[in-house]
């Protein structure tokens, strides 16, 4: 299978076995190796054979590979560390804190108080707030 490919991209890089990964599962479109900065012990990456830098420039089949792979790898994670939580975390743009634009699923497993600042108080909203984003989504989604 061909992928489309960034001679710059670090992950292109690795799938193509120019740098080395830990690497956990490969499939025809998907890969998975441990994140070089890990955010907790454990944390994985699944990723895109393709260079698709974000989800919206990604076919669909590849986003459901990437899930499935993302899913084994987080099985493996709980079966293996029993961790207290786990996220799927996967980034967008540097707003989003992406780094690396190639798409990839963050599999993390979470402890206790591990401080991590993915989560968020649930402050209840706008009413009138969230009808007008439902609107524009139902929008753009017709
Ligand atoms: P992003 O910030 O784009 O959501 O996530 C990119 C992730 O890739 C980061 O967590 C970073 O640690 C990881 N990463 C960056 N370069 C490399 C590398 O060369 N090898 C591996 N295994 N992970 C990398
Ligand atoms: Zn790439």
């Amino acid at each position: 299978m061909t992928h489309p490919t960034d001679g710059t991209c670090i992950f292109c890089k690795i799938v193509a076995g120019q740098l080395p990964c830990f690497k956990l599962y490969e499939d025809a479109s998907t890969i998975a190796f441990m994140d070089i900065n890990p955010a907790n012990a454990g944390h994985a990456l699944a990723v895109a054979k393709g260079h698709y830098p974000t989800i919206d420039a990604t076919p669909p089949e590849v986003v459901a590979a990437v899930a499935q792979t993302a899913q084994r790898v987080a099985r493996a994670v709980m079966k293996t560390f029993n961790p207290f939580g786990l996220n799927l975390v996967q980034a967008n743009g540097e707003g989003a804190a992406q780094s690396v634009p190639h798409l990839h699923v963050h599999v993390i497993p979470r402890q206790r108080n591990d401080g991590l600042a993915l989560n968020w108080q649930a402050v209840p909203g706008d009413r009138a707030a969230i009808e007008a984003a439902y609107k524009q989504l139902q929008t753009a989604l017709s």
